[in-house]
């Protein structure tokens, strides 16, 4: 006879849509983490869990998880090229992150597409106005903002659906949909 789960599996789960970056620019991003942890302090973002979040979802059914990975497998968008070049801290989060040097227009339709998708099918998100950035401190203090670390360039290829599951240790996340971005398409 076996016996009753003491642990029942979670009835949800903490989502969200981003880019993950390449190893290159991942590098070039942690390297700015770096230089600016030097003037700011805080904790840095592990090389491995730098990422650009695109549309958070917060705590999503398990149930509708495979809804969530067809809807994302049905946007047909265009790669494009990110290039990072700017730098500063919000007081508000103490948080220190990179950013855009404007907003590629393929990145706010893919944002844009994504919302549209998410809110047709009856999912819940954070709907605030889109801010691009790549969190690299937090808990972090600088006494001016903007910073200045290297530019990175990001070639985006594809984005990601990740389930973050947060512990002592920090956000352990793992990616469970990936998606190409085809440069035969066109942000719908
Ligand atoms: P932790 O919260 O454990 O410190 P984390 O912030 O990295 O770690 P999550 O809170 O799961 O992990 O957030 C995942 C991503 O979504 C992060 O990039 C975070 O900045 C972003 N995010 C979290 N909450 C929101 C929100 N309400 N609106 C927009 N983005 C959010
Ligand atoms: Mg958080």
């Amino acid at each position: 006879m076996s016996p009753l789960p003491t642990h029942p599996l979670p009835a949800t789960q903490r989502l969200f849509f981003a880019l993950w970056p390449t190893a290159l620019a991942a590098a070039g991003l942690a390297r700015a983490g770096k230089r600016l942890h030097e003037v700011c302090g805080g904790r840095r973002t592990r090389k491995e869990t730098i990422h650009l979040t695109l549309v958070f979802l917060g705590d999503v059914e398990v149930g509708r998880i495979d809804e969530l990975l067809e809807l994302a497998g049905d946007i047909a968008a265009p790669p494009f090229r990110l290039d990072l070049g700017q730098y500063g801290w919000w007081p508000h989060n103490r948080i220190v992150w990179a950013a855009p040097d404007g907003m590629p227009a393929e990145l706010a339709e893919l944002v844009d597409a994504l919302r549209e998708r998410l809110a047709g099918a009856g999912f819940r998100f954070d709907a605030k106005p889109f801010v691009p950035h790549v969190t690299l401190l937090r808990k972090a203090v600088c006494k001016a903002s903007p910073l200045a670390a290297a530019p990175v360039a990001w070639r985006v290829r594809d984005f990601v659906l990740v389930r973050s599951a947060s512990n002592a240790a920090g956000a352990a996340y793992e990616v469970i949909g990936r998606w190409p971005l085809a440069r035969s398409a066109a942000a719908r």
